[in-house]
């Protein structure tokens, strides 16, 4: 016997998980250095989002799992530039947009490939030299140009909490977060929209559905830990 989380553990937790998530909350899977199989586990558990850091794994594990036809495919890891167009032709969500020059790439390719992708915004409220994104202030002053992205769907912000954080900490993070969103929405915006909060990972979505998260992106708590 191994501590790797069998088939049955996979759907065991997935059902665990849901059972304390409101129906409104998306449940991410975040499946990079998950095998397939593993992820045919969590389908076959009901869930029909995936969430892969890398658009080269994402692309190698797609053209094995093709007979899943209703999954959505969520990119959540920073997109180089070099690869935005592979990244459209493979996901539906991209939560990782980082930069105005990255959601300006996207915006021109997105028309190019007649596409809509649906994007969140990256932001980082505590300074974080470890993760990409916007400041608030920084982000309040891209919008007029992001709202110039009329091929992106903007639909929300997507934040990562740094390490060693309280849960109080956390937690006023979270919030900070959601109020930015809703502070965006009341101005109105013709191309931006903030209804949704993709926050929240294993170790902390307890704390973000608590502030207002409509998506949350948890990997290990559904597959067991990662190798390093
Ligand atoms: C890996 C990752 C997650 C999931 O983290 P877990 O700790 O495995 O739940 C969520 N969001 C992003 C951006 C990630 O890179």
């Amino acid at each position: 016997m191994t501590d790797a989380p069998s088939c049955d553990r996979i759907s065991q937790r997935i059902a665990a998980l849901r059972q304390t998530l409101p129906a409104s909350v998306k449940l991410i899977a975040v499946t990079k250095q998950v095998p397939p199989a593993a992820m045919r586990e969590a389908y076959a558990a009901g869930v029909r989002d995936f969430g892969e850091s890398r658009v080269q794994e994402a692309e190698a594990k797609q053209a094995e799992l093709t007979d899943l036809k209703d999954v959505t495919w969520h990119l959540i890891g920073h997109l180089q530039a070099n690869k935005a167009q592979k990244a459209l032709q493979l996901f539906q969500w991209i939560h990782s947009v980082d930069s105005l020059k990255l959601a300006q790439r996207l915006d021109r390719l997105a028309a190019s490939l007649a596409q809509k992708p649906n994007v969140c915004l990256q932001v980082k409220l505590l300074p974080d030299p470890t993760k990409y994104g916007w400041s608030a202030a920084e982000l309040i002053a891209d919008l007029p140009e992001l709202n110039q992205c009329q091929s992106l769907n903007i639909r929300g912000l997507m934040t990562i909490a740094p390490l060693g954080l309280t849960d109080d900490e956390l937690l006023n993070l979270f919030k900070q977060t959601a109020q930015l969103a809703a502070t965006i929405q009341n101005r109105h915006w013709n191309h931006i929209q903030m209804h949704e909060l993709s926050m929240g990972m294993s170790a902390d979505y307890p704390l973000a559905v608590q502030a207002g998260a409509t998506m949350i992106r948890v990997g290990r708590s559904l597959f067991g830990d990662r190798p390093l």
